[in-house]
Protein backbone atom coordinates (compact mmCIF):
# COMPACT_ATOMS: atom_id res chain seq x y z
CA UNK A 1 0.00 0.00 0.00
CA UNK A 2 1.70 3.21 -1.02
CA UNK A 3 0.54 6.41 0.66
CA UNK A 4 1.54 10.26 -0.55
CA UNK A 5 1.34 12.93 1.65
CA UNK A 6 -0.86 15.50 0.48
CA UNK A 7 -0.56 19.50 1.16
CA UNK A 8 -4.03 20.76 1.68
CA UNK A 9 -4.82 24.14 0.45
CA UNK A 10 -7.97 26.62 0.24
CA UNK A 11 -7.88 28.82 -2.73
CA UNK A 12 -10.55 31.93 -2.76
CA UNK A 13 -10.00 34.30 -5.61
CA UNK A 14 -12.27 37.59 -6.20
CA UNK A 15 -14.61 36.86 -8.69
CA UNK A 16 -13.33 39.24 -11.77
CA UNK A 17 -12.02 37.42 -14.58
CA UNK A 18 -8.24 39.02 -13.62
CA UNK A 19 -8.44 37.25 -10.37
CA UNK A 20 -9.94 34.02 -11.29
CA UNK A 21 -7.93 33.46 -13.71
CA UNK A 22 -4.86 33.73 -12.15
CA UNK A 23 -5.36 31.77 -8.90
CA UNK A 24 -6.56 28.97 -11.40
CA UNK A 25 -3.18 28.98 -12.73
CA UNK A 26 -1.75 29.33 -9.69
CA UNK A 27 -3.73 26.60 -8.47
CA UNK A 28 -2.58 24.25 -11.30
CA UNK A 29 0.92 24.99 -10.51
CA UNK A 30 0.36 23.90 -6.86
CA UNK A 31 -1.91 20.34 -7.61
CA UNK A 32 1.07 19.62 -10.47
CA UNK A 33 3.47 20.24 -7.41
CA UNK A 34 1.17 17.48 -5.54
CA UNK A 35 -1.32 20.05 -3.22
CA UNK A 36 -4.07 19.29 -2.99
CA UNK A 37 -5.97 22.39 -4.04
CA UNK A 38 -10.08 22.97 -3.40
CA UNK A 39 -11.16 26.05 -5.43
CA UNK A 40 -14.15 28.26 -3.81
CA UNK A 41 -15.90 30.42 -5.49
CA UNK A 42 -19.96 31.05 -6.37
CA UNK A 43 -21.28 28.41 -8.75
CA UNK A 44 -21.92 30.35 -11.67
CA UNK A 45 -17.97 31.38 -11.45
CA UNK A 46 -16.89 27.37 -10.66
CA UNK A 47 -18.80 26.68 -13.96
CA UNK A 48 -16.38 28.54 -16.55
CA UNK A 49 -13.83 27.56 -13.90
CA UNK A 50 -14.96 24.13 -14.69
CA UNK A 51 -15.54 24.84 -18.45
CA UNK A 52 -12.17 26.30 -18.93
CA UNK A 53 -10.98 22.83 -16.77
CA UNK A 54 -12.39 20.60 -18.82
CA UNK A 55 -11.65 22.20 -22.48
CA UNK A 56 -8.43 23.01 -22.24
CA UNK A 57 -5.89 20.98 -24.27
CA UNK A 58 -3.26 23.18 -23.31
CA UNK A 59 -3.14 21.94 -20.03
CA UNK A 60 -1.12 19.56 -18.43
CA UNK A 61 -1.60 19.55 -14.91
CA UNK A 62 -2.25 15.82 -13.34
CA UNK A 63 -4.03 16.50 -9.95
CA UNK A 64 -7.61 16.92 -10.03
CA UNK A 65 -8.81 20.28 -8.08
CA UNK A 66 -11.62 20.18 -6.24
CA UNK A 67 -14.11 22.84 -6.68
CA UNK A 68 -16.51 23.76 -3.65
CA UNK A 69 -19.32 26.44 -4.19
CA UNK A 70 -19.96 29.61 -2.20
CA UNK A 71 -23.73 30.54 -3.21
CA UNK A 72 -24.54 34.25 -2.49
CA UNK A 73 -27.48 35.71 -1.31
CA UNK A 74 -29.80 37.63 -3.68
CA UNK A 75 -29.92 40.76 -3.15
CA UNK A 76 -32.21 42.96 -4.83
CA UNK A 77 -29.48 45.65 -6.64
CA UNK A 78 -27.29 42.43 -7.71
CA UNK A 79 -29.02 40.37 -10.86
CA UNK A 80 -27.60 36.53 -10.33
CA UNK A 81 -25.88 36.65 -13.79
CA UNK A 82 -23.86 39.23 -12.14
CA UNK A 83 -21.54 35.99 -10.13
CA UNK A 84 -19.87 35.34 -13.84
CA UNK A 85 -16.03 36.38 -13.89
CA UNK A 86 -16.68 38.78 -17.47
CA UNK A 87 -18.03 42.13 -17.77
CA UNK A 88 -18.64 43.12 -14.33
CA UNK A 89 -20.13 47.06 -15.04
CA UNK A 90 -18.49 48.99 -12.14
CA UNK A 91 -21.74 50.19 -10.69
CA UNK A 92 -22.50 46.17 -8.95
CA UNK A 93 -19.58 46.06 -7.02
CA UNK A 94 -20.34 47.44 -4.10
CA UNK A 95 -23.33 44.96 -3.98
CA UNK A 96 -21.13 41.92 -5.05
CA UNK A 97 -18.31 43.45 -2.53
CA UNK A 98 -21.77 43.40 0.04
CA UNK A 99 -23.26 39.60 -0.91
CA UNK A 100 -19.28 38.14 -0.69
CA UNK A 101 -18.97 40.02 2.96
CA UNK A 102 -23.11 38.72 3.53
CA UNK A 103 -21.38 35.11 2.34
CA UNK A 104 -18.97 34.82 5.36
CA UNK A 105 -20.88 32.54 7.76
CA UNK A 106 -20.65 30.02 4.96
CA UNK A 107 -17.75 30.28 4.28
CA UNK A 108 -16.39 29.73 7.48
CA UNK A 109 -18.32 26.26 7.23
CA UNK A 110 -16.15 25.67 4.39
CA UNK A 111 -13.04 25.87 6.37
CA UNK A 112 -14.24 23.94 9.35
CA UNK A 113 -15.41 21.21 6.68
CA UNK A 114 -12.08 21.42 4.96
CA UNK A 115 -9.79 21.79 7.37
CA UNK A 116 -6.97 23.34 5.23
CA UNK A 117 -3.20 23.46 6.07
CA UNK A 118 -3.49 27.17 4.30
CA UNK A 119 -5.66 30.22 2.87
CA UNK A 120 -5.06 31.62 0.05
CA UNK A 121 -6.94 34.27 -0.09
CA UNK A 122 -7.53 37.78 -2.43
CA UNK A 123 -6.85 41.21 -1.40
CA UNK A 124 -10.60 41.64 -1.95
CA UNK A 125 -12.14 39.60 0.42
CA UNK A 126 -9.93 40.32 3.35
CA UNK A 127 -12.84 38.85 5.55
CA UNK A 128 -11.49 35.85 4.74
CA UNK A 129 -8.33 36.12 5.61
CA UNK A 130 -9.22 36.96 9.21
CA UNK A 131 -12.41 33.47 8.96
CA UNK A 132 -9.19 31.63 8.19
CA UNK A 133 -6.74 33.11 10.80
CA UNK A 134 -9.90 32.31 13.68
CA UNK A 135 -9.63 28.85 12.79
CA UNK A 136 -5.79 28.81 13.29
CA UNK A 137 -5.15 28.41 9.55
CA UNK A 138 -2.31 30.65 7.97
CA UNK A 139 -3.44 32.67 5.49
CA UNK A 140 -1.77 33.72 2.67
CA UNK A 141 -2.70 36.84 0.52
CA UNK A 142 -2.34 36.58 -3.42
CA UNK A 143 -2.06 39.83 -5.18
CA UNK A 144 -2.87 39.42 -8.93
CA UNK A 145 -1.57 43.39 -9.32
CA UNK A 146 1.92 44.06 -9.86
CA UNK A 147 4.49 45.43 -7.18
CA UNK A 148 4.84 48.64 -8.68
CA UNK A 149 1.37 50.04 -8.36
CA UNK A 150 1.07 48.68 -4.73
CA UNK A 151 4.52 49.97 -3.27
CA UNK A 152 3.38 53.31 -5.38
CA UNK A 153 0.21 52.98 -3.00
CA UNK A 154 1.57 52.08 0.22
CA UNK A 155 4.12 54.92 -0.38
CA UNK A 156 1.59 57.15 -1.05
CA UNK A 157 -0.23 55.94 2.37
CA UNK A 158 3.36 56.32 4.48
CA UNK A 159 4.14 59.13 3.38
CA UNK A 160 1.10 60.85 1.92
CA UNK A 161 2.91 62.32 -0.91
CA UNK A 162 2.97 60.69 -4.64
CA UNK A 163 5.91 62.82 -5.76
CA UNK A 164 8.18 61.67 -2.85
CA UNK A 165 7.82 57.94 -4.40
CA UNK A 166 11.92 56.66 -4.53
CA UNK A 167 11.76 55.67 -8.49
CA UNK A 168 11.49 58.34 -11.34
CA UNK A 169 10.26 56.47 -13.54
CA UNK A 170 6.43 56.72 -11.64
CA UNK A 171 5.15 59.95 -11.89
CA UNK A 172 1.40 60.20 -12.38
CA UNK A 173 -0.54 63.76 -13.49
CA UNK A 174 -3.25 64.66 -11.09
CA UNK A 175 -5.80 63.27 -12.48
CA UNK A 176 -4.54 59.91 -11.82
CA UNK A 177 -3.54 60.32 -8.67
CA UNK A 178 -7.09 61.10 -8.14
CA UNK A 179 -8.31 58.02 -9.88
CA UNK A 180 -5.82 55.85 -7.93
CA UNK A 181 -7.39 57.29 -4.87
CA UNK A 182 -10.79 56.50 -5.93
CA UNK A 183 -9.87 53.14 -7.05
CA UNK A 184 -8.50 52.65 -3.14
CA UNK A 185 -11.93 53.92 -1.82
CA UNK A 186 -13.87 51.81 -3.94
CA UNK A 187 -12.38 48.56 -2.69
CA UNK A 188 -12.28 49.51 0.78
CA UNK A 189 -13.55 46.82 2.68
CA UNK A 190 -15.10 46.94 6.07
CA UNK A 191 -13.59 44.40 7.61
CA UNK A 192 -10.66 46.19 7.64
CA UNK A 193 -9.60 48.30 10.69
CA UNK A 194 -10.71 51.77 9.52
CA UNK A 195 -7.63 54.33 7.89
CA UNK A 196 -5.47 51.27 7.68
CA UNK A 197 -7.20 48.93 4.37
CA UNK A 198 -4.43 48.50 2.00
CA UNK A 199 -1.47 47.95 4.90
CA UNK A 200 -4.99 45.67 6.92
CA UNK A 201 -4.65 43.54 3.66
CA UNK A 202 -1.19 42.52 3.50
CA UNK A 203 -0.64 42.94 7.40
CA UNK A 204 -3.24 39.83 7.66
CA UNK A 205 -0.93 37.73 5.27
CA UNK A 206 1.09 35.24 7.12
CA UNK A 207 5.26 36.06 6.40
CA UNK A 208 4.61 35.96 3.51
CA UNK A 209 2.53 37.47 0.18
CA UNK A 210 2.30 36.21 -3.50
CA UNK A 211 2.47 37.99 -6.28
CA UNK A 212 1.88 37.53 -9.58
CA UNK A 213 5.24 39.38 -11.26
CA UNK A 214 8.13 38.39 -11.87
CA UNK A 215 12.22 39.73 -10.63
CA UNK A 216 13.85 40.40 -13.82
CA UNK A 217 10.59 43.13 -14.44
CA UNK A 218 9.70 44.14 -10.82
CA UNK A 219 12.37 43.70 -8.67
CA UNK A 220 13.28 47.02 -7.05
CA UNK A 221 9.56 47.42 -6.63
CA UNK A 222 9.05 44.08 -5.59
CA UNK A 223 11.94 44.75 -2.45
CA UNK A 224 10.43 48.27 -1.85
CA UNK A 225 6.95 47.16 -1.24
CA UNK A 226 8.16 44.05 0.65
CA UNK A 227 10.00 47.17 2.85
CA UNK A 228 7.36 49.06 3.09
CA UNK A 229 4.91 46.04 4.44
CA UNK A 230 6.75 43.96 6.15
CA UNK A 231 6.36 40.65 4.28
CA UNK A 232 8.79 38.89 2.22
CA UNK A 233 7.38 38.71 -1.38
CA UNK A 234 7.40 35.87 -3.23
CA UNK A 235 6.61 36.35 -6.97
CA UNK A 236 4.75 33.44 -9.15
CA UNK A 237 5.39 34.09 -12.51
CA UNK A 238 3.05 35.68 -15.27
CA UNK A 239 0.40 32.66 -14.78
CA UNK A 240 -0.59 33.04 -18.34
CA UNK A 241 -4.24 31.60 -18.92
CA UNK A 242 -3.84 29.96 -22.33
CA UNK A 243 -6.52 29.91 -24.85
CA UNK A 244 -8.92 26.34 -24.74
CA UNK A 245 -7.29 25.59 -27.95
CA UNK A 246 -10.58 25.86 -30.06
CA UNK A 247 -9.47 29.35 -30.80
CA UNK A 248 -7.58 28.70 -34.11
CA UNK A 249 -11.15 28.59 -35.56
CA UNK A 250 -12.41 31.72 -34.59
CA UNK A 251 -13.39 34.00 -37.74
CA UNK A 252 -10.74 36.71 -36.52
CA UNK A 253 -7.80 34.26 -35.86
CA UNK A 254 -8.16 33.37 -39.69
CA UNK A 255 -8.27 37.30 -40.91
CA UNK A 256 -5.27 37.47 -38.73
CA UNK A 257 -3.75 34.01 -40.45
CA UNK A 258 -3.68 36.63 -43.83
CA UNK A 259 -2.49 39.46 -42.68
CA UNK A 260 1.63 39.63 -42.99
CA UNK A 261 3.73 38.76 -40.08
CA UNK A 262 3.80 42.12 -37.14
CA UNK A 263 1.44 43.92 -39.05
CA UNK A 264 -1.75 44.30 -36.97
CA UNK A 265 -1.57 46.43 -33.79
CA UNK A 266 -4.20 44.56 -31.05
CA UNK A 267 -6.77 46.57 -29.39
CA UNK A 268 -8.12 45.85 -25.81
CA UNK A 269 -9.10 47.62 -22.73
CA UNK A 270 -9.49 44.90 -20.27
CA UNK A 271 -12.87 43.46 -19.11
CA UNK A 272 -14.20 46.34 -16.95
CA UNK A 273 -13.35 48.92 -19.06
CA UNK A 274 -15.72 50.79 -21.41
CA UNK A 275 -14.50 54.04 -23.10
CA UNK A 276 -16.47 57.51 -23.67
CA UNK A 277 -17.85 58.29 -27.18
CA UNK A 278 -14.88 61.49 -27.56
CA UNK A 279 -11.91 58.53 -26.54
CA UNK A 280 -14.05 56.04 -29.04
CA UNK A 281 -13.66 58.74 -32.06
CA UNK A 282 -9.97 59.95 -31.23
CA UNK A 283 -8.67 56.26 -31.42
CA UNK A 284 -10.75 55.11 -34.57
CA UNK A 285 -9.04 58.77 -36.07
CA UNK A 286 -5.70 57.47 -34.66
CA UNK A 287 -5.59 54.41 -36.29
CA UNK A 288 -7.22 55.57 -39.60
CA UNK A 289 -4.27 57.96 -39.61
CA UNK A 290 -1.48 55.09 -38.55
CA UNK A 291 -2.71 53.19 -41.31
CA UNK A 292 -1.52 49.74 -39.39
CA UNK A 293 -4.47 46.88 -39.65
CA UNK A 294 -5.72 46.13 -36.02
CA UNK A 295 -8.43 43.94 -33.87
CA UNK A 296 -10.12 46.30 -32.07
CA UNK A 297 -12.24 44.58 -28.71
CA UNK A 298 -14.72 46.97 -28.45
CA UNK A 299 -17.93 45.05 -26.00
CA UNK A 300 -20.31 48.19 -25.10
CA UNK A 301 -21.85 46.89 -21.64
CA UNK A 302 -25.45 46.19 -22.96
CA UNK A 303 -26.37 49.36 -22.16
CA UNK A 304 -25.61 49.43 -18.27
CA UNK A 305 -23.16 51.45 -18.14
CA UNK A 306 -24.56 55.06 -19.61
CA UNK A 307 -22.07 56.89 -21.51
CA UNK A 308 -20.60 53.89 -23.45
CA UNK A 309 -19.85 54.28 -26.75
CA UNK A 310 -19.53 51.73 -29.85
CA UNK A 311 -17.74 52.17 -32.68
CA UNK A 312 -19.09 54.27 -35.70
CA UNK A 313 -20.68 52.11 -37.98
CA UNK A 314 -19.48 53.83 -40.94
CA UNK A 315 -16.05 53.91 -39.81
CA UNK A 316 -15.90 49.87 -39.48
CA UNK A 317 -17.60 49.90 -43.10
CA UNK A 318 -14.50 52.19 -44.26
CA UNK A 319 -12.01 50.28 -42.58
CA UNK A 320 -13.21 47.04 -43.50
CA UNK A 321 -10.02 46.06 -45.54
CA UNK A 322 -7.86 47.21 -42.30
CA UNK A 323 -9.18 46.09 -39.34
CA UNK A 324 -11.92 44.04 -37.58
CA UNK A 325 -14.21 45.07 -34.57
CA UNK A 326 -14.51 42.27 -32.04
CA UNK A 327 -18.06 42.91 -29.78
CA UNK A 328 -17.66 39.80 -27.63
CA UNK A 329 -14.81 38.15 -25.58
CA UNK A 330 -11.77 37.85 -27.77
CA UNK A 331 -9.27 35.18 -27.12
CA UNK A 332 -6.47 37.47 -25.96
CA UNK A 333 -3.66 35.12 -25.80
CA UNK A 334 -4.49 33.47 -28.97
CA UNK A 335 -4.07 36.65 -30.58
CA UNK A 336 -0.99 37.77 -29.03
CA UNK A 337 0.52 34.73 -30.00
CA UNK A 338 -0.03 35.11 -32.96
CA UNK A 339 2.83 36.34 -35.38
CA UNK A 340 1.02 38.68 -37.63
CA UNK A 341 0.24 40.66 -34.27
CA UNK A 342 3.20 43.67 -34.14
CA UNK A 343 1.62 45.33 -31.20
CA UNK A 344 -0.54 45.89 -28.17
CA UNK A 345 -2.99 49.11 -27.58
CA UNK A 346 -3.96 48.41 -24.03
CA UNK A 347 -5.25 49.84 -20.95
CA UNK A 348 -2.05 48.30 -19.06
CA UNK A 349 -4.09 46.29 -16.73
CA UNK A 350 -1.94 44.15 -14.48
CA UNK A 351 -2.82 41.10 -16.54
CA UNK A 352 -2.82 42.45 -20.12
CA UNK A 353 0.87 44.02 -19.68
CA UNK A 354 1.99 40.62 -18.13
CA UNK A 355 0.66 38.88 -21.27
CA UNK A 356 2.16 41.45 -23.78
CA UNK A 357 5.68 41.00 -22.46
CA UNK A 358 4.87 37.22 -22.25
CA UNK A 359 4.38 37.26 -25.87
CA UNK A 360 6.79 39.28 -27.05
CA UNK A 361 4.24 42.40 -28.50
CA UNK A 362 5.38 46.08 -28.14
CA UNK A 363 2.84 48.12 -26.05
CA UNK A 364 1.11 50.81 -27.05
CA UNK A 365 -0.36 52.42 -23.54
CA UNK A 366 -3.59 53.72 -22.94
CA UNK A 367 -4.80 54.35 -19.12
CA UNK A 368 -7.47 55.17 -17.36
CA UNK A 369 -7.48 54.51 -13.76
CA UNK A 370 -6.30 52.43 -10.82
CA UNK A 371 -3.00 50.99 -11.30
CA UNK A 372 -3.21 51.36 -15.01
CA UNK A 373 -0.62 54.24 -15.04
CA UNK A 374 1.54 52.72 -12.79
CA UNK A 375 1.88 49.86 -15.33
CA UNK A 376 1.95 51.98 -18.42
CA UNK A 377 5.00 54.10 -16.97
CA UNK A 378 6.84 51.03 -15.89
CA UNK A 379 6.46 49.61 -19.42
CA UNK A 380 7.79 53.10 -21.26
CA UNK A 381 10.32 52.87 -18.20
CA UNK A 382 11.72 48.87 -19.40
CA UNK A 383 11.36 50.20 -23.10
CA UNK A 384 8.86 48.27 -24.24
CA UNK A 385 6.47 50.79 -25.31
CA UNK A 386 4.98 54.09 -25.87
CA UNK A 387 2.10 56.11 -23.59
CA UNK A 388 -0.22 57.96 -25.93
CA UNK A 389 -0.65 61.60 -25.63
CA UNK A 390 -4.21 62.03 -25.67
CA UNK A 391 -7.07 64.69 -25.59
CA UNK A 392 -5.80 65.21 -29.46
CA UNK A 393 -7.88 64.40 -32.90
CA UNK A 394 -6.35 61.35 -33.27
CA UNK A 395 -2.99 62.79 -33.96
CA UNK A 396 -1.14 61.51 -30.55
CA UNK A 397 -2.34 57.95 -31.42
CA UNK A 398 -1.56 57.60 -34.70
CA UNK A 399 2.24 59.06 -33.63
CA UNK A 400 2.40 56.44 -30.80
CA UNK A 401 1.25 53.72 -32.87
CA UNK A 402 4.00 54.90 -35.75
CA UNK A 403 6.75 54.35 -32.93
CA UNK A 404 6.08 50.88 -32.44
CA UNK A 405 5.52 49.95 -36.02
CA UNK A 406 8.13 52.44 -37.58
CA UNK A 407 11.91 52.60 -37.46
CA UNK A 408 11.95 52.08 -33.59
CA UNK A 409 10.15 49.34 -34.02
CA UNK A 410 13.38 46.71 -33.72
CA UNK A 411 14.19 48.04 -30.45
CA UNK A 412 10.95 47.61 -28.80
CA UNK A 413 10.59 44.57 -30.23
CA UNK A 414 14.50 43.17 -29.16
CA UNK A 415 13.57 44.75 -25.81
CA UNK A 416 10.67 43.30 -25.36
CA UNK A 417 12.11 39.76 -26.55
CA UNK A 418 14.52 40.33 -24.14
CA UNK A 419 12.22 40.35 -21.48
CA UNK A 420 10.09 37.83 -22.34
CA UNK A 421 13.33 35.13 -22.19
CA UNK A 422 13.69 36.48 -18.10
CA UNK A 423 10.58 36.12 -17.57
CA UNK A 424 10.29 32.61 -19.02
CA UNK A 425 13.56 31.86 -17.01
CA UNK A 426 12.31 32.57 -14.21
CA UNK A 427 9.13 30.91 -14.47
CA UNK A 428 10.49 27.78 -14.14
CA UNK A 429 11.88 27.67 -10.66
CA UNK A 430 9.31 30.23 -9.63
CA UNK A 431 6.60 27.59 -8.62
CA UNK A 432 9.53 25.39 -6.86
CA UNK A 433 10.50 28.82 -4.65
CA UNK A 434 5.82 29.43 -4.15
CA UNK A 435 5.99 25.70 -2.98
CA UNK A 436 8.58 25.84 -0.47
CA UNK A 437 7.15 28.75 1.11
CA UNK A 438 4.25 27.51 1.67
CA UNK A 439 5.02 24.37 2.40
CA UNK A 440 6.92 26.00 5.63
CA UNK A 441 4.22 28.59 6.19
CA UNK A 442 1.44 25.49 6.17
CA UNK A 443 -0.53 24.26 9.25
CA UNK A 444 1.07 20.84 8.82
CA UNK A 445 -1.16 19.09 11.37
CA UNK A 446 -4.01 19.77 9.72
CA UNK A 447 -3.10 20.12 6.01
CA UNK A 448 -1.74 16.76 5.63
CA UNK A 449 -3.95 13.63 3.96
CA UNK A 450 -2.94 10.15 3.64
CA UNK A 451 -3.14 8.82 -0.04
CA UNK A 452 -3.60 5.30 -0.77
N1 LIG B 1 -9.38 39.22 -21.71
C1 LIG B 1 -9.68 38.37 -22.76
N2 LIG B 1 -10.56 38.77 -23.72
C2 LIG B 1 -11.15 40.00 -23.71
C3 LIG B 1 -10.82 40.88 -22.66
C4 LIG B 1 -9.92 40.47 -21.68
O1 LIG B 1 -9.18 37.25 -22.81
O2 LIG B 1 -11.93 40.29 -24.60
C5 LIG B 1 -8.47 38.78 -20.65
C6 LIG B 1 -7.05 39.24 -20.85
O3 LIG B 1 -6.31 38.30 -21.60
C7 LIG B 1 -6.55 39.38 -19.42
C8 LIG B 1 -7.78 39.73 -18.61
O4 LIG B 1 -8.89 39.34 -19.43
O5 LIG B 1 -6.05 38.15 -18.95
C9 LIG B 1 -7.90 41.21 -18.31
O6 LIG B 1 -7.07 41.50 -17.24
P1 LIG B 1 -6.34 42.90 -17.09
O7 LIG B 1 -5.61 42.89 -15.78
O8 LIG B 1 -5.52 43.22 -18.28
O9 LIG B 1 -7.51 43.96 -17.11
P2 LIG B 1 -8.84 44.14 -16.24
O10 LIG B 1 -9.90 43.47 -17.02
O11 LIG B 1 -8.59 43.52 -14.90
O12 LIG B 1 -9.00 45.63 -16.20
Amino acid sequence: KQSDLRMRVLMFPWLAHGHVFPFLELAKGLSNKHFHVYFCSTPINLDSVKNSLNNNKNDNYHIPIELVELPLPSLPDLPPHYHTTKNIPPHLMPALMKAFQMSAPAFSDILADLKPGLLIYDGFQPWAARAAAAQGIPPVLFSTSGSASLAFFHHHHTHKSWDTFPFDAIRLKEHEKRAMIAAGESIKVKNVDDGDFIFGIFKLSCEIVLIKSYRGFERKYMDYLSSLCDRKLVPTGPLISHGDGDDQDLEVMKWLGEREEGSTLYISFGSENYVSNEEMVEIAKGLELSGVNFIWVARSPAGEEAGSAAVPEEFEERMREKGVVVRGWAPQAAILGHRSVGGFMTHCGWSSVTESVYYGVPVVAVPFKADQPVNARLAVEAGIGVEVARGGDGDGVARAIGEVFGEGREGFRRRVGELREKMKMEDEEAMDEVVEELSRISNKGRSLILQQ
